[in-house]
């Protein structure tokens, strides 16, 4: 038999399982498969494995977040019961040990919040490809562009490069539209959808905020630390989310840490509704501001209204306050009046922005969206439509916080699509 023969036959060799993605989800499922004995082959379109764990985290790579189950559910806005028998398949706890077990030390920080001691989200990839091999696992590097199905049962995947795999099991874990460079350019919702799968609204979340004030391009590159962010709806007025904690200005309006879980309570975003609400001083009250204010004015008397916030304010923001304020820049600030001080205060316990959009999907950190959990078993990740077809990661429609929630669903969805085909 000639070379060329002998490939040919092994590609079309079937496999147990086909794993469509090695991503976080893909890499997880296909470990616990091969450790439950399978045969599993892996397609992956990229030439490496793992590509977006490499920008997750910051490069850090924020693995899970430990904490209980109920906790856990409570940071998904989207869907989150869907996932209880998931997460308790392979717990936060559990995805830790797995970790620590394959040779990873793990520190956990601010909010629970785990990373690799090395701070090194490559070492977290390593980790999974190197468990994958080590399984046995037969990696290759292929587009896959359809499902075949028999007798409404999945028997294998059609690629781009013409090759046919087949196998009595296919997981999808194809990610979702987010950072397209990574690999995830939402190839699994055409899939699912060829198959008959509903595909929820595709939206982003956990993505920068575009602001209708231009200011904000002024103070670009400012980040702030220990402020309030409040999403308020100003049709009734109802606070959507506040929290504590850090945020950034950036060309086109804001970003970071606060503002990223800020877009995920706004479901429906209609330009003009909703507005942000910066607290500059959250430690003080108006009356404590007002008092520190008087302060400061009292030891700078003859200086101008311009020169005299230094100690108060980050650089970057004096002009846009003062712009704002409307009191004169080079007003001295023994004339400043109570009403004017009132303005300032209000500025910078309520420094307002108005939302008027998202920044492009391919910005988010995940998609909000997927395949409709009501047609997945919730216990196995298998669909109810077409037999031997199960679903990883973020191709669901499940989306959480920010924290290392998104990571453990697509482990806790891997292993147990993983350990159920
Ligand atoms: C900038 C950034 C930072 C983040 N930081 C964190 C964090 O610190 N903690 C956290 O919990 N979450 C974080 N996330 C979210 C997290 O990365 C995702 O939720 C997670 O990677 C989803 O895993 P997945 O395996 O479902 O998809 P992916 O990781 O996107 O993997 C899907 C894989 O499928 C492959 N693929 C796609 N189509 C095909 C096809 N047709 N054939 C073959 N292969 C295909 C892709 O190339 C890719 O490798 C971050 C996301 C971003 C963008």
């Amino acid at each position: 038999m000639s070379m060329m023969s002998m490939r040919k036959q092994r590609q079309t060799m079937p496999s147990d399982v086909i794993v469509i993605g090695g991503g976080a989800a893909g890499m997880m499922a296909a470990h616990a498969a091969a450790l439950y004995g399978k045969q599993v082959l892996l397609l992956e379109k990229n030439n490496r494995l793992g590509k977006k764990i490499l920008i997750t985290g910051k490069g850090r790579c924020n693995i899970t977040n430990r904490c209980d189950t109920d906790t856990f559910i409570r940071n998904v806005p989207q869907n989150g019961r869907f996932l209880y028998s998931a997460v308790n398949q392979l717990t936060p706890e559990e995805t830790i040990s797995y970790f620590e077990n394959s040779g990873l030390s793990v520190k956990t920080e601010r909010g629970n919040r785990v990373f690799p001691v090395s701070d090194r989200a490559g070492d977290v990839a390593d980790v999974l490809e190197r468990n994958i091999r080590e399984c046995g696992v037969e990696i290759r590097p292929e587009r896959v562009t359809r499902i075949l199905t028999e007798g409404g049962a999945a028997r294998g995947v059609e690629c781009e490069s013409g090759e046919r795999y087949l196998a009595s099991s296919v997981i999808l874990a194809t990610g979702g539209l987010s950072y397209p460079r990574t690999g995830s350019t939402g190839d699994g919702y055409r899939l699912a959808e060829n198959l008959g799968h509903r595909v929820t609204e595709l939206k982003p979340s956990l993505i920068p905020i575009v602001t209708e004030e231009v200011w904000c391009k002024k103070a670009q590159g400012l980040s702030l630390k220990n402020v309030t962010l409040s999403l308020v709806d100003r049709r009734d007025e109802k606070v959507l989310y506040s929290e504590l904690g850090e945020m950034l200005f950036t060309h086109f309006g804001v970003s970071g840490p606060l503002v990223l879980s800020a877009s995920s309570h706004l479901r429906r975003m209609e330009p003009g509704r909703y507005l942000l609400r910066i607290d500059l001083k959250p430690g003080l009250s108006e009356k404590q501001l007002d008092a520190r204010i008087l302060r400061d004015f009292s030891e700078q008397a003859n200086k101008d209204f311009g020169n005299s916030l230094g100690k108060l304010l980050p650089k970057k923001l004096i002009p846009v306050i003062v712009r704002l304020s409307e009191i004169p820049y080079d007003q001295k600030v023994n004339q400043i009046t109570r009403e004017m001080r009132g303005r300032l205060c209000g500025l910078i316990k309520n420094l307002t922005l108005t939302v008027s959009g998202f920044r492009p999907i391919e910005e988010a950190i995940i998609t909000s969206g997927g395949v409709d959990v009501k047609e997945i078993s919730p216990k196995t990740m298998e669909s109810r439509l077409v037999k031997g077809l199960f679903f990883a990661g973020e191709v669901i429609d499940v989306d959480a916080y920010t924290g290392g929630f998104n990571l453990q669903i697509a482990f806790s969805t891997g292993y147990t699509a993983g350990i159920n085909c």
